[in-house]
């Protein structure tokens, strides 16, 4: 079985956002003051995400990326990636965090638990900037999530950067430097204009001039779409190192024409597009015992009718909660 939609996008990778809970304020991504966190009654529980993860995975799922929110944050998290990595039809299984809580033991376990790759994301290596967009101190404790990360031994680990305007965007060479030098991936994301930072009046940074300052550094016939897997980023591997820089544009080159990706809210809901909150909660089908037949149709027809791309972005959505 393949899920597919009315343009022949087939649908291989879904995001799973675990919590909406996060230890950090990231100012592109959490609301300020009046923050509120989903009940946690209409969180779903493990097995709950493994039940629907299953269902997925019987109708063409082969991927699973573990978000949020902090995923970290939600205890016996290994738990989960065991239990999901035992699903036989997925074949790439990897968890997005902050880096804060990446621990030698947490990384130690998650890999035991069979979590294939790990993001973390850094917007600033100056421990002052840091905490203005992340509201917290954590800088040192991130470096050493990374560095316990490699040790592990992960097929890959990639670094997501969103750049700010006037904020982190005098970074963007001492970031390369810091993936060259440490042989990583560095992604920069750019940033959607979502709940958060539309409150704020934040601007975001086009790809296309942070490519304009780094081409010279890169091997820019060596452009790999998709990265590993079929995905959002485009990348170029670094000239004289093993490293590499990925650019994931969805504002100044938005990617929908080959987006093979729906997303899993943290309240069960199923989100064939990030840009609206409208989909099939599938949690209430489950808790209301709905036979899973009924629930692989609605499935297939919510992905059948997706949209071709959308109108920009929705701002009353919460990205902790639709898993970015
Ligand atoms: N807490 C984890 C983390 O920060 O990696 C996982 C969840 S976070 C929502 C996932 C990714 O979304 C991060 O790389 C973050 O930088 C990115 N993100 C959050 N809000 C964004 C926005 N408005 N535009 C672009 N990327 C955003
Ligand atoms: Fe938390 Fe990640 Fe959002 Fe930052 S981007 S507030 S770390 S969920």
């Amino acid at each position: 079985m393949i899920l597919k939609d009315r343009f022949g996008r087939v649908i291989e990778t879904i995001r799973i956002s675990v919590t909406d809970r996060c230890n950090f304020k990231c100012m592109y991504c959490s609301i300020d003051e009046d923050t509120i966190f989903l009940p946690r009654e209409s969180i779903m529980s493990f097995e709950e995400i493994v039940e629907i993860t299953r269902i997925l995975a019987q109708m063409g799922i082969k991927r699973v990326k573990l978000t949020g929110g902090e995923p970290l944050i939600r205890k016996n998290i290994t738990e989960l990636v065991k239990n999901l990595a035992a699903i036989k039809e997925i074949k790439d299984l990897s968890l997005t965090t902050n880096g804060s809580m990446l621990t030698k033991k947490m990384v130690y376990n998650l890999k035991r638990a069979g979590l294939h790759r790990l993001n973390i994301s850094l917007d600033s290596l100056n421990p002052e900037t840091f905490r203005l967009i992340t509201g917290g101190d954590k800088l040192e404790r991130v470096l050493e999530g990374i560095e316990n990360s490699l040790k592990a031994g992960f097929k890959t680990v990639k670094i997501n950067t969103v750049l700010i305007k006037g904020i982190n965007d005098t970074e963007i060479l001492d970031l390369f430097n810091f993936a060259k030098n440490n042989n990583l991936t560095l992604r920069f994301i750019e940033e959607m204009p979502l709940s958060a930072g539309s409150s704020k009046g934040i601007m975001g940074v086009s790809n296309d001039d942070v490519f304009n300052i780094l081409k010279d550094y890169l091997v820019t016939d060596s452009k790999i779409t998709g990265d590993i897997y079929p995905g959002p980023a485009v990348t170029f591997k670094i000239k004289g190192g093993s490293g590499r820089i990925g650019f994931i544009s969805p504002i100044s080159h938005p990617f929908c024409s080959g987006c093979n990706r729906i997303r899993l809210t943290t309240s069960g809901k199923l989100l064939p597009c990030i840009s609206r909150n409208e989909g099939l909660n599938i949690l209430q089908l489950m808790r209301n015992r709905v036979d899973p037949t009924t629930i692989k149709k609605k499935i297939q027809e919510i992905v059948f009718y997706r949209k071709f791309s959308h109108n920009g972005f929705s701002d009353y959505i919460l990205m902790n909660r639709l898993g970015g």
